[in-house]
């Protein structure tokens, strides 16, 4: 990784974190292409591909999007929720309960090597502003 992956990264990781909702590689490419005319996806998806394996940004699978962790690096897999109402993402760390997950997998000898747990649903202020029927 050169020096210029590095710069790529940190700009990824800043408009992961000045967004706070879930982007696709695509929404980070839009937000870059005014700073750097010239990138390109390739760059984009590497910069988030290394963000990604050092815990700094986290993959939403079920939205093909990609979120800045919001724990603080840590080892464990985390728990996001998600909500469908206004695409806020919550991120809380279970480890307990991914210890537990591994070993039910393990019972078959599965050996699972990484977890993504994604929970939809509406966050609170969705939630209420449901249930006052807006
Ligand atoms: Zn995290
Ligand atoms: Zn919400």
């Amino acid at each position: 990784m050169g020096k210029r992956g590095k710069k790529m990264q940190a700009e990824v990781l800043a408009v992961l974190r000045r967004r706070r909702v879930p982007l696709s590689a695509y929404d980070v490419l839009g937000e870059l292409r005014e700073a750097y005319p010239k990138i390109a996806p390739p760059t984009i998806y590497r910069a988030l591909s290394a963000l990604t394996e050092h815990g700094c940004v986290h993959r939403l699978e079920s939205l093909n999007a990609f979120i800045a962790c919001q724990c603080g690096r840590h080892k464990h897999a985390s728990i996001l929720s998600i909500c469908d109402g206004c695409g806020a993402v919550e991120e809380t760390v279970a480890p307990d309960l991914l210890k537990e997950l591994s070993s039910i997998a393990g019972k078959s000898g599965f050996a699972p090597t990484r977890h993504v747990i994604e929970i939809h649903g509406l966050c609170a202020s969705c939630g209420s502003a449901q249930a006052l029927g807006h």
